[in-house]
């Protein structure tokens, strides 16, 4: 036979096999679901220091957060939304400055509001994870100081207290704070979220005010009723380094990750919260390396960020690991599904390693109000017309709900 004929033979033969997809399962009970947060969906959060420096010329913010999603009218339907695609978690937070619109003063109306939130959870089979503070914080409290002053966790405690006091026996995941690291270190240091210094100072009085915040409001929530579990969630990097970069990188991570860490040994679980890595130089951050994607936030694609964060933490902590959020900002959702889809795999590599890892949570159901940087990056499974707030479920929805139903990902 001529090495013709072989070929097309060879092709007639082969061209037929059709391999089965490579399938990975996760764990029994393992939680598929979504995240928002308050501010960043919600609509009319006036009474918060976000809102404040929204409107403050200078800040650098690219718009308000305005009716944002109206999700604090349209829940029903966003709830009913992301149980339909086959999700059965969902992650939200409370808004501090609804429940506690001057200090000492709560509101029943907003606790009842949120109350009703997680039931509708409960009546789409959807287990309610409940931050306490997801970035902001009352205008009163931010005049009192915010961070910076000492009397900052006692008062976050309080409303803890409070909230989880209403809403303990029906809550299925207590978070305390999100990503305090970012608060620590946008608002105080780099100077673009409130309260927009920096000023090293100001940042290390804040990273120790919020480490005390999370012990008492983990304290408080833990002495209310209910049983569920209680930790927070930490924004987490794979961290690379060039040569000269080294001494730089290491005192970022630890500034940024190591002490936080180390307060969540103990905790009921750690929040992982990865969407890059950072690269480091003799000069600090360096930008996307070449031939490195970059994305609409100006960093990396690099999905395999959750493996490496998820390990460190575990590692760290000893403590399970949920995975609070994970995404990527892109108006390319193939993009978003390949993200995805490799981030998964990480994930499963960790579980094979014998790391317990709980949940994956989506950033974001909706594309919403991303901060300083306003509606521009569109994170979310589901597109939010700004006009007229209709709802347009993105493919990637339909796939990663679909992952969510049946517990595997099959590639
Ligand atoms: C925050 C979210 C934010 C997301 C995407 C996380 O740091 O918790 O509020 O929208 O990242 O940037």
């Amino acid at each position: 036979m001529t090495v013709g004929k072989a070929a097309v033979i060879a092709r007639r033969v082969y061209g037929r096999l059709r391999f089965p997809p490579m399938a990975i399962s996760f764990p029994d009970n393992f939680l598929w679901g979504t995240a928002t947060a308050a501010h960043q969906v919600e609509g009319g959060n006036w009474n918060n220091d976000w809102w404040v420096w929204e409107h403050t010329p200078g800040s650098g913010c690219a718009e308000p957060s305005g009716d944002a999603c109206d999700h604090f009218w349209r829940y029903p339907q966003d709830i009913a939304l992301l149980a339909d695609l086959g999700f059965g978690a969902y992650r939200f937070s409370l808004e501090w400055s609804r429940i506690e619109p001057a200090e000492g003063e709560f509101s029943r109306n907003a606790l009842d509001h949120y109350r009703r939130m997680i039931d509708t959870c409960h009546e789409n089979d959807v287990v309610p994870v409940v931050t306490y503070h997801h970035f902001t914080s009352p205008i009163w409290a931010s005049l009192a100081g915010g961070w910076e002053a000492p009397e900052s966790a006692d008062r976050f405690a309080r409303f803890c207290e409070v909230a989880a006091g209403h809403l303990g026996d029906v809550v299925g995941i207590h978070c305390t704070l999100n990503e305090p690291n970012v608060v620590a270190l946008m608002g105080h240091y780099l100077g673009v979220f409130p309260p927009g210094k920096r000023d090293e100072g100001a940042m290390d009085k804040a990273i120790y005010n919020l480490i005390r915040a999370h012990r008492l409001g983990y304290e408080a929530i833990k002495a209310g009723p209910g049983r569920a579990p209680v930790g927070m969630t930490l924004s987490m990097h794979e961290f690379a380094v060039e040569p000269g970069g080294e001494s730089q990188m290491a005192r970022a991570r630890d500034r940024m990750e190591d002490v936080w860490l180390e307060e969540c040994r103990g905790d009921d679980y750690v929040g992982v919260q990865t969407y890059t890595r950072l690269r480091f130089g003799p000069d600090g951050i360096l930008g996307p390396a070449d031939g490195v994607p970059a994305l609409q936030m100006g960093y990396e694609y690099w999905p395999q960020a959750l493996e490496t964060t998820i390990r460190r933490a575990s590692a760290v902590t000893g403590a399970p690991i949920l995975v609070t959020e994970n995404g990527i900002g892109t108006a390319d959702d193939a993009q978003r599904i390949q993200y995805v889809t490799e981030a998964l795999q990480g994930v499963r590599r960790c579980i094979d390693d014998g790391i317990d890892v709980r949940g994956y949570f989506y950033w974001s159901m909706l594309d919403n109000f991303e901060w300083a940087l306003g509606y521009r990056p569109t994170f979310g499974l589901v597109a939010v017309d700004r006009e007229t707030q209709a709802r347009t479920v993105k493919p990637s929805a339909r796939w990663l709900g679909e992952i969510a139903r049946r517990n595997r990902l099959e590639t």
